[in-house]
């Protein structure tokens, strides 16, 4: 044990204001009953206690109110996606109206893209970067595909010029303006998923918008994790999932924001009767009315029973405060990146950015050596009760949140990985 780590940890959890919180949450345990180290955040985070009640709460409402239940009860159906526009639109940075609550991530990329992407012959390309995660890359590709164009010619993939496999914003910039007569849209993620780079919306923002393109953005590792200024930053659509740092749950409803620019915007869109105006909804005539702002881009009623969490879940973020939250996060995470220097250094290379701007909590660990002692370690984590997550070739990805993990988890991470590294 490396006493010098364990008594700086247990200091900063003494000091740390928002310490409490992780008792809200459920925290998994090993078949010994010992609390894991959970750091996969970044992939489903920890359910909140409070997410039982609520869907129990409309389980209940639906038992006794039946149909009646959309107007009648705490939370009637028919309005509910406003339940959680408030908080939402604070984690995101957006004014209420920019934000809406539906689908799923890949489905409201898609949905945007319908409006957002129109190739013409000479704007028909797609900026992304290079190692986008797959789920974006096939949104894109087929996009393209469904226009009639190529994407050998359209799709545009930004490639890394760091070291550690991230992009420095100059290179971004610079490819922006480099393609930029081509440009139909730049959709650039707020946090890689693999590096855990963040970007800055508002440059690139710019720099698109000076291109004559549209600025798209995929926050699925940004919110609820980095400080996210979408309304100052004049991008023009973003999509997110719930179910990573939000904690809302396996599947949980998305989010989309749409600039308030475009708020009664007639690019062409896929309609659906939740997005009529709702003051005509009822009428249930067969002209299709947008509701103003991002509420004008919804297919469907909502699922319930996947909004309750997310209901519960945003107001625990707005609780800690935002500041508070990124505060933490980025000590938590500069703790352990500086204990991975000092102490693990010859078997582990951090690929995320260093400089606290262009990172979240999470860090991506290069694990040095054959491919089989990246799995052997990974192996050895697992085994010690701690959740991180394997990524080929070569990766383990190690998310820090600062609403549930503390300065003594990341002490158990360093002294396994130590343990493991003397066993060799
Ligand atoms: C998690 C994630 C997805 C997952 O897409 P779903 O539609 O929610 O299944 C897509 N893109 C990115 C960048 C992600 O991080």
């Amino acid at each position: 044990m490396n006493a010098a780590l364990v008594d700086a940890a247990r200091a900063r959890d003494a000091a740390d204001p928002l310490a409490g919180f992780r008792a809200r949450f459920a925290i998994p345990r090993d078949a010994d009953g010992r609390e894991k180290a959970y750091f996969c955040g970044n992939s489903l985070g920890l359910m909140p206690h409070a997410v039982r009640d609520a869907v129990a709460a409309e389980l209940d409402a639906w038992a006794s109110h039946a149909v009646e239940g959309h107007f009648r009860g705490e939370h009637p159906w028919m309005p509910y996606h406003r339940f959680v526009r408030e908080p939402l639109a604070a984690i995101a940075g957006a004014r209420p109206d920019e934000v809406v609550a539906m689908n799923s991530l890949t489905v409201n990329l898609h949905l945007l893209m319908v409006g957002f992407y129109r190739p013409t012959r000479e704007r028909p390309a797609i900026l992304i970067e290079r190692g986008a995660f797959p789920s974006d890359r096939h949104a894109v590709e087929s996009q393209i595909r469904f226009h009639g164009f190529d994407p050998a010619e359209c799709l545009i993939e930004l490639d890394a010029d760091e070291p550690g496999g991230t992009i420095s914003d100059a290179a971004v910039i610079d490819a922006i303006a480099r393609h930029g007569p081509r440009l139909a849209l730049v959709l650039m993620p707020g946090v890689q998923y693999r590096t855990g780079q963040r970007f800055d919306l508002r440059a690139i923002t710019r720099a698109a918008h000076a291109a004559g393109a549209i600025a798209g953005f995929d926050l699925a590792h940004a919110i609820g994790n980095v400080p996210v200024d979408l309304h100052e930053s004049g991008a023009d659509f973003a999509v997110w999932c719930s179910y990573k740092y939000l904690n809302a749950g396996p599947g949980a409803v998305a989010g989309a924001f749409v600039h308030e620019r475009h708020a009664r915007t007639d690019r062409p869109r896929f309609a659906g009767w939740w997005g009529h105006d709702e003051a005509t909804r009822f009428r249930m005539g067969p002209e299709f009315v947008p509701a103003p702002g991002a509420d004008g881009w919804q297919l469907s009623n909502p699922p319930i029973l996947a909004l309750a969490p997310l209901r519960v879940s945003l107001p625990i973020f707005v609780e800690a405060g935002l500041d508070r939250l990124r505060a933490k996060s980025l000590a938590l995470t500069g703790f352990l990146a500086d204990a991975i220097d000092r102490e693990l250094g010859e078997v582990l290379s951090i690929s995320t950015p260093r400089e606290p701007e262009r990172r979240g909590c999470q860090l991506s660990l290069r694990v040095k050596g054959p491919r089989e002692s990246g799995r052997a370690l990974f192996a050895h984590l697992e085994a010690r009760g701690i959740v991180a997550d394997w990524r080929e070739p070569d990766v383990i990805r190690v998310a820090p949140t600062p609403l549930y993990n503390s300065f003594g988890d990341c002490v158990r991470l360093v002294e396994a990985v130590a343990e493991w590294a003397r066993g060799r």
